[in-house]
């Protein structure tokens, strides 16, 4: 695809990022160029099959797909914050991270129970970190309508972990 063309030009590497034995993929080339972003925008828009009502950007970097992919399908936007910055009542998700581990947590009530939700996020890697927010979704009273990533690291299976949602990457490396 166009955005896949232009992901595989942008992606920088970097080895032993941010602890020895990680490659870590930066995607800050990819979103500085206006094409590339626009293309990955709109293939995450298209790229879906099936209705969603909202899309969920996970902290930080999935944030500025969602604001896009939110804008562009008309629909609503949530932010899963890591944790400790949301009032109110909020769901709490504890899991490990391909390097140490980490909280995600959700504020309830925000959509109709229901709703179907495109979670959102830069890099599928061991894929805690979706399933988590996937967990966030289903016990606000969701609907997990699919995953929509950038780039997934294939070695790390993260797929593995989501059961049946529909992932779509723009990128498998
Ligand atoms: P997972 O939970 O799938 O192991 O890790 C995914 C989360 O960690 C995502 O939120 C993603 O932003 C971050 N992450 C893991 N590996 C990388 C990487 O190589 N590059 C970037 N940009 N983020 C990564």
């Amino acid at each position: 695809s166009p955005a896949a063309a232009h992901v595989r030009s942008l992606l920088a590497s970097y080895p032993d990022f941010p602890q020895p034995g990680i490659m870590f993929r930066d995607l800050n080339p990819v979103f500085a160029n206006a094409a590339a972003f626009r293309s990955i925008v709109d293939e995450l828009v298209d790229g879906h099959h099936g209705r969603f009502d909202a899309v969920a950007g996970i902290e930080a970097r999935g944030f500025l797909l969602a604001a896009a992919v939110g804008y562009a399908a008309d629909v609503a936007v949530l932010a899963v914050r890591k944790g400790g910055k949301l009032p109110g009542t909020v769901l709490t998700e504890e899991y490990d991270l391909e390097y140490g581990s980490a909280r995600l947590e959700l504020e309830v009530g925000q959509l109709p129970a229901g709703s179907r939700v495109l979670v959102l996020d830069d890099v599928l890697a061991t894929g805690g970190t979706v399933a988590a927010t996937s967990r966030l979704i289903e016990r606000a009273g969701y609907v997990l309508a699919g995953v929509g990533v950038v780039v997934e690291l294939t070695d790390l299976a993260g797929r593995s972990r989501l059961g049946d949602a529909s992932v779509h990457a723009v990128v498998s490396i």
